[in-house]
């Protein structure tokens, strides 16, 4: 019999696969005492156990498609050597014989304690190691319990094509799933502008979050279908069923290929005012899509994935090497280069935040950087340094107050100074920009324009900070509104502001990419778009089919008028001749 659970659709496509499903946390063990006679059984299980362990990551490694990061298979590699050190295999062997407990229990002593030592350490790279033991013992323990390979590090024959099925996923989680080649992924929590939902997107892999109950209702290795436009998840399909799936697959595919063709036309209202598409990208290789589908250039790099998935940040010879093949791929168009935005859904190293009760209103993004310049000082460098080889621009996210862009900006120009001394080549006029993504940005957006070359509105973080909803808690999802009063106010107060102090304003989050609401944005004065590459043509088909003479009154006087009940209608009205 088949069933079907509802989500959250937040990634178009339908997947079709056999679920995966991933059981993650601590492994519930017992202690058991052993008979003297079996104690030596006992040590040779355990070790057998770490020898598979070793070969599961072996084969892993072995399969990593070519082109992948390499960092991702220094990662593997990482827990492979954890394999050989004392600390996990020595000690529990010692604790068997010691203890003549059973092998789960001394491995999970061992844990126990050297995740205590971790805890204790201040570096939020070297907490990250934690994360890393419980992966590697989780491992162990799962070859010992003799259940199969369940976390996102397993072999990758077990996940090619799988559909995923987890509770929760983070962004470093799913960037290794993707390059195991899965299908889709479905959580049971998690929100649409999660981190997670929006590599979703940008990897074209079909995805649902808040589909509360799936792992009380799917098994291990059953089909599934995954409807990411829906949000709708049925497990046991019937013939039938799959066949209409499969046709919907096909036409999603044609929808695809008929949108692709709009790739090489240039994106120009009716009356004649060109507007400039960029994309969104997360990773570097992410840039041969981008250059496919013929954006004008890149508005949001989020520098912060190439400090995931690994034990050290990359050292700014790494980040430089890494931008300035962003640079070549992208043939003389503008690259725009966030400063490092970690925290929040996004960690250092790809592990959890610990300690932290409120990681979005926490240490985040430029506060992170201005408080550990050695993270930020290396970045800043790499940066400038890229800027003598293309048309780069530096952007800096989640501002605050304009003391934070002062510290920022005098740092830049500490790093052009040194970088002068020593004889290293930069852009000198950089356009440095902020992202408008907190409500006391927007408010002050004038004092950011008079500093800065550029704004940038990030409506993700902006809607999330101005309706107060966590933007990963799918509790509070229905909440998300991009056409409240009170975003809209926030977002032209950020458009006019860049338009009187004379510099461009763009709009990098998800909703510059929603095609329902590019007319009330054309109409709002922005003329500049970044969006993740799915939704370039989309949104180009409505700017092609758009007047902006006409629209600017009718948004001005929606605007004015902004009755909260009537404002999603007359956005609708405005698109009426589209649908
Ligand atoms: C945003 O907040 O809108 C944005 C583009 O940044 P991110 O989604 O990476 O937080
Ligand atoms: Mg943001």
């Amino acid at each position: 019999m088949s069933l079907a659970l509802s989500g959250i659709g937040v990634s178009r496509g339908i997947a079709i696969g056999r679920a995966h499903v991933l059981l993650r946390g601590s492994i519930e063990v017992l202690e058991s005492v052993l008979p003297e006679h079996l104690i030596e059984n006992e040590v040779e299980r355990f070790l057998q156990a770490v020898h598979n362990a070793r070969l599961q990551l072996e084969s892993l490694r072995e399969r990593i498609p070519p082109g992948t990061r390499a960092d991702i298979a220094a990662f593997i590699e990482t827990h492979r050597l954890m394999l050989d050190d004392a600390t996990l295999v020595k000690t529990p062997v010692e604790l068997i014989r010691e203890r003549g407990c059973n092998a789960e229990w001394a491995l999970k002593l061992q844990r126990d304690a050297v995740v205590e030592v971790f805890d204790r350490m201040d570096d939020p790279y070297l907490r990250t190691r934690r994360d890393e033991v419980d992966h590697v013992i989780n491992r162990i323990l799962r070859i010992l319990l003799d259940t199969v390979g369940n976390d996102p590090h397993s072999d990758a024959d077990t996940l090619d094509q799988a559909i995923i099925l987890a509770d929760n996923l983070s962004p470093a989680e799913t960037v290794l799933l993707d390059h195991q080649g899965i299908n889709g992924f479905a959580t049971a929590y998690g929100g649409p502008l999660s981190h997670t939902a929006i590599l979703a997107r940008s990897m074209q892999i079909p995805a649902i979050v808040g589909a509360h109950s799936l792992q009380q209702y799917i098994r291990d290795g059953e089909t599934v279908i995954l409807d990411g436009v829906q949000g709708v998840l049925i497990a046991g399909p019937d013939a039938a069923t799959l066949k209409h799936y499969r046709e919907r697959q096909q036409q999603e595919q044609q929808r695809r290929l008929d949108l692709g063709r709009l790739a090489d036309t240039p994106a120009v209202t009716l009356d004649a005012i060109p507007i400039t598409l960029m994309a969104n990208i997360e990773l570097p290789e992410d840039i041969q899509v981008v250059s496919k589908a013929s954006a004008g250039g890149v508005g949001l790099y989020r520098t912060e994935f190439l400090f995931m998935n690994r034990f050290e940040p990359p050292g700014e010879e790494e980040q430089y090497e890494v931008y300035m093949s962003v640079i070549e791929a992208l043939g003389g168009r503008p690259l725009t280069i966030r400063t490092l935005d970690m925290g929040a859904d996004k960690h250092i190293g790809g592990g959890s935040t610990h300690g932290c009760n409120n990681p979005a209103l926490g240490l985040r993004a430029i506060r992170l950087c201005l408080k550990d310049l050695s993270l930020f000082r290396p970045q800043l460098r790499a940066i400038l340094r890229a800027s003598a080889h293309g048309p780069v621009r530096m952007m800096i996210p989640m501002l605050s107050n304009t003391h934070e862009l002062h510290q920022a900006l005098s740092l830049v120009n500490e790093s052009r100074n040194a970088l002068q001394r020593e004889s290293h080549a930069f852009a000198p006029d950089l356009p440095i920009g902020g992202m408008i993504e907190v409500p006391a940005a927007a408010l002050s957006a004038a004092d950011f324009a008079r500093h800065l070359d550029f704004l940038s509105i990030g409506t993700n973080d902006l809607i999330q900070y101005t309706l107060a909803i966590d933007r990963v808690d799918d509790e509070v999802t229905y909440l998300y509104d991009p056409l409240h009063p009170a975003v809209l106010k926030l977002i032209r107060m950020t458009i006019d502001a860049g338009r009187a102090a004379g510099i461009p304003v763009a709009m990098c989050g998800e909703m510059a990419g929603d095609p329902r609401y590019t007319r009330l944005l054309l109409g709002m004065g922005l003329r500049e778009f970044s969006m993740h590459h799915t939704a370039l043509q989309e949104v180009k088909n409505v700017i092609n089919r758009s007047t902006i003479a006409t629209l600017e009154p009718l948004v001005s006087e929606l605007l004015d008028n902004t009755e909260p009940g009537r404002i999603p209608g007359r956005v609708d009205s405005l698109n009426q001749d589209l649908h």
